[in-house]
This record gives C-alpha cells, structure tokens and sequence, in this order.
C-alpha cells in the first residue's frame, strides 16, 4: 500500500513511519510513505503557500498553485485522493475497511482555514474527518487515516484475529482485557475468565461489549439492536 501525503510539514511523518508495527512494514515493504513537501512547488522566493481569503473573514488560505503542480506531478491516476476536512465524510471502521482493500491512496493535509475549493473540486475523491472537533492541520488527521487503513493491509498484523474481535464489529464496544496478575493491588480478575469454561468466558465478554455500548455509545447499541430486531 503506498500513503502518498501531501504537507507542509513532511518532518511531521518521520518518527510514526518508522515506529512500531508500521515502522516494521515500512522496512518489509508492505507499506511504503511518499511525503510530499507542498513548499517545493511554490513559485514565491519565500515558498509561501497562502493567502487571504476572497471574501474577506480571518485566517488565510492554502494558494492552490503549489497544490495543484505537486499533485500534477506525483499523481499517475491510479490512487484515491483524499483531503482531510472536518466537514468531510465521518472516518469509520467501515471506511477504513474499504480504503484497506485500495492500492494507493493520497492525502492532502490542509492547514491555516483549508485549501482553495477549486483543488477539492478538480482532484478530491472524498473529503474526510476524524472526528467533530477542528484540528490545527491536517497531519494529524493523514496519521490516524493511515494507521487505522493500514491494519487492513495484509501482512501488516501479525494475528489477523485481532481485527475480528475488535471495536466496532457488530456495532458494539470491545469487551474489557486483563492480563497478570491475578491479583493487583488487591484488584482481582473476574473469576469467570480464570475458570477455563470457554462459553462462559464468551457469553461474559458479549455482556461486557453489550453493557459498554448501551453505557458509552447509545447511538451504537440502537444499531446493534436493530440488527438483532432484523435478524441480522
Ligand atoms: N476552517 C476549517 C473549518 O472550520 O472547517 C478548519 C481548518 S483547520 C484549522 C486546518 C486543517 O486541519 C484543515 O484544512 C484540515 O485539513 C485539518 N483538519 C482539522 N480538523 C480536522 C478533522 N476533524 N478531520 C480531518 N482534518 C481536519
């Protein structure tokens, strides 16, 4: 899978392209970074990048020009073409397991109030968002893109079953994790999880997941009953 990142901040992607699971797939090949510095295609002797908006209104915003060669000159048509926006579509497990299946895909970090609308307009497949809050840049947004999408990429997860009992599956919360010891600072396991009964131990872990949602996402738990209800 190639992230191409379009920035203005390529330092920004040099530690989380090398640490970690994706630092290892970086070095085996499974994912590859092509960090694109906005700046390198700005004709302006100081390599400035923005500008007031028409219209007036404060802040300032991405000139399109360096865009718009930078893309010209890296894209060759095959990848799909993102710009991170908090207006765009809500990132979820679902998206992302659909930009998990794609070869290549781009991203465009916008900063100061965006970039100019004619770049969205001419190359922006789908605007994204991470979430209902507005982000100085969007790099941050292109690292949680690019490491939730990269879980998808075969080879990238040593245990492909991590992927099934997680977060999200089913609509519902993961079920809480407990490892040694038993007992710490006189706070015990569950009983049910040392006892061995498999079933048990599974019927505990849906309660759990079950309990978490209803609690922490009702929006979540309406779905899952509505999938129970449609028998799904
Ligand atoms: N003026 C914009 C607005 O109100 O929607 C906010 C611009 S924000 C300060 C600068 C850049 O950060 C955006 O162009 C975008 O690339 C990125 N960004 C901010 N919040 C984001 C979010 N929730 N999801 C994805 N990208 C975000």
């Amino acid at each position: 899978m190639i992230f191409r990142i379009y920035t203005l901040f390529p330092e920004f992607f040099h530690s989380p392209s090398r640490s970690g699971l994706m630092g290892k797939a970086v070095e085996s090949g499974i994912i590859k970074f092509e960090i694109i510095d906005i700046r390198n295609y700005s004709e302006d002797k100081f390599r400035r990048c923005d500008d007031y908006p028409y219209g007036g209104g404060s802040g300032m915003v991405l000139t399109p020009s360096p865009l718009f060669e930078a893309i010209e000159a890296n894209e060759k048509g095959g990848s799909c073409i993102l710009y991170t926006s908090p207006s765009g579509t809500p990132l979820t497990q679902e998206l992302v397991k659909e930009l998990g299946n794609l070869s290549e895909i781009s991203l465009i970090c916008g900063h100061y109030e965006g970039i100019d609308q004619r770049i969205i307009e001419r190359f922006v497949h789908k605007e994204v968002s991470i979430g209902d809050y507005v982000l100085s840049g969007g790099e941050y947004a292109a690292l949680v893109i690019t490491d939730a999408v990269a879980r998808y990429v075969p080879g990238f997860m040593s245990n492909k079953d991590s992927l099934v009992e997680e977060s999200f599956e089913s609509d519902l919360l993961e079920y809480p994790h407990y490892t040694r010891p038993y007992d710490f600072k006189g706070m015990c396991v569950p009983e049910v999880l040392i006892e061995g009964d498999h079933k048990k131990i599974a019927q505990w872990r849906h309660e759990k997941k079950v309990e978490k949602t209803k609690g922490v996402r009702p929006d979540l738990y309406k779905k899952y009953l509505m999938r129970l209800i449609l028998g799904e």
